[in-house]
């Protein structure tokens, strides 16, 4: 029985049992590293090789890719990677890291790309072997997209690539990137183009990476700027110019609503700071437990439980809202729940984090590094990241025009 109450085939069941009874025995454990609150923070090599080394043995037995036809690395099997999900998320097991290729990467490469070239990147994208970033966004195009500034010039048999890309998560670990580029200054949708394009490999020859620091802190995004890399035109995706539609199809399946399922695991706290916890509103409830005010526990605090208990409903709310997605007779447009997703979930994850403020008082101050900061310190961290998930994959301002234009037909913006 799947989460969205739907009875398994039985090839679906034999699957699920195979999931369990893997995950039952190969679980990786307890990591030895601090893992970050996201892949998208990953900076620290060691997380990085343990991380892999679980996104492999998890792709080898075949609950990674397992929808995608068997030459390009995949299981050939039919609606079964919500399933591995399901099971691997149920077992609490770390997050994926190849978290871009996985969900961007993958299916833009399968529905655009020639066998060729399918054949050769997939498995190891699935398998984690290789990382994948996404060079969409640059400093004039973000939420405006399609104003790519950055140029790719055919030459001969090859295109030649120069440009600037910002805000670039895992660029620094990257092999591949997919990217949109503009080939025609004439057009600006028609004058897109898409490509695949190596990073690691160029770095240096073409490409830079420079790290670029986020308010908490961290890096884990970078700007990349190419400088005449040469790129073989088997890597173009899909027709010259029609790198908006093929654009399209990496959106929908950022956006949770395209063909494919992305590969998702997670669930599991590190040992040190119990980070990949954090972001509940069970969570928070232990917080609040652990958390004294005025000689008892903020938990007992009535103005507190009253504020925990809307957040739970929230929560809950959203769960269910999610195992809507799944079946189509709830929904009365089908861009209408997966674009509500990303809006909802990045307001209800701030608004979870800012609680953790009011609980914790003047020592949500004390941040990650500093031994006497409740919970390592991963609460305010939280926070503060939160802000970049209402901005990245579309601002949510922009996610509410596309809502309100395409979804509910309301008027155009300006
Ligand atoms: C943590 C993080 C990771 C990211 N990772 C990647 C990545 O891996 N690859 C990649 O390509 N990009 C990535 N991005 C970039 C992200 O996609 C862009 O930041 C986002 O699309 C917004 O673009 P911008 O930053 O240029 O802001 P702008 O487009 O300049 O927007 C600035 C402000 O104006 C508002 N605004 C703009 N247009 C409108 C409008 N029409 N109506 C109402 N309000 C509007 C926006 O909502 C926003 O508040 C990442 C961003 C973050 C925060």
């Amino acid at each position: 029985m799947s989460e969205a109450g739907k009875t398994d085939s039985p090839e679906q069941a034999e699957f699920r049992a195979h999931c369990r009874d893997w995950l039952s025995k190969n679980h990786p454990g307890t990591p030895p590293v601090s893992l970050p609150q996201s892949a998208l923070a990953l900076t620290d090599d060691d997380a990085l090789v343990w991380l892999q080394k679980w996104q492999k043995s998890a792709y080898d037995a075949g609950l990674i890719g397992c929808d995608y036809s068997k030459d390009c690395g995949g299981q050939g099997l039919t609606n079964c990677q919500a399933i591995a999900n399901e099971e691997m998320t149920r077992a609490k097991t770390p997050f994926l890291p190849n978290i871009i290729g996985l969900g961007m990467g993958a299916p833009t490469v399968y529905f655009h790309a020639q066998d060729e070239v399918k054949q050769k990147l997939l498995p190891r994208l699935l398998s984690g072997e290789d990382i994948w970033c996404q060079g969409f966004s640059e400093p004039g195009a973000g939420s405006d997209l399609a104003n790519q500034q950055t140029f790719a010039e055919k030459k001969g048999d090859s295109w030649v690539i120069n440009g600037h890309k910002v805000w670039t998560s895992l660029a620094h670990y990257a092999s591949w990137m997919i990217m949109l580029c503009r080939t025609s200054k004439e057009d600006k949708y028609n004058g897109l183009s898409y490509f695949v394009v190596p990073i690691k490999s160029a770095l240096g020859k073409g490409v830079t990476v420079r790290p670029l620091i986020k308010l908490t802190g961290e890096t884990g995004f970078n700007e990349v700027i190419f400088e005449d890399l040469v790129v073989e035109d088997k890597y173009r995706l899909d027709e010259v110019g029609a790198g908006w539609a093929v654009a399209m199809t990496t959106l929908a399946h950022e956006r949770g609503a395209g063909k494919l399922v992305t590969p998702a695991s997670g669930g599991l706290a590190s040992a040190e700071d119990k980070s990949s916890s954090i972001g509940s509103a069970n969570a928070l409830i232990r917080l609040a437990k652990a958390s004294s005010r005025n000689g008892k526990t903020a938990a007992d605090d009535p103005v507190l439980r009253d504020q925990l208990m809307q957040l739970m409903i929230r929560q809950e709310g959203f769960r269910h809202n999610r195992r809507r997605i799944g079946v189509p007779e709830l929904n009365d447009h089908p861009m209408r729940l997966p674009l509500q997703f990303k809006l909802v979930s990045s307001e209800l994850g701030q608004d979870i984090s800012h609680m953790a403020y009011k609980i914790q008082g003047a020592a949500s101050s004390l941040y990650v590094n500093d031994p006497n900061a409740p919970a390592g310190g991963q609460w305010p961290m939280a926070y503060m990241s939160s802000f970049g998930i209402t901005i990245a994959a579309g601002a949510n301002e922009v996610q509410r025009n596309i809502l309100g234009e395409r979804v509910l037909n309301m008027a155009k913006s300006k």
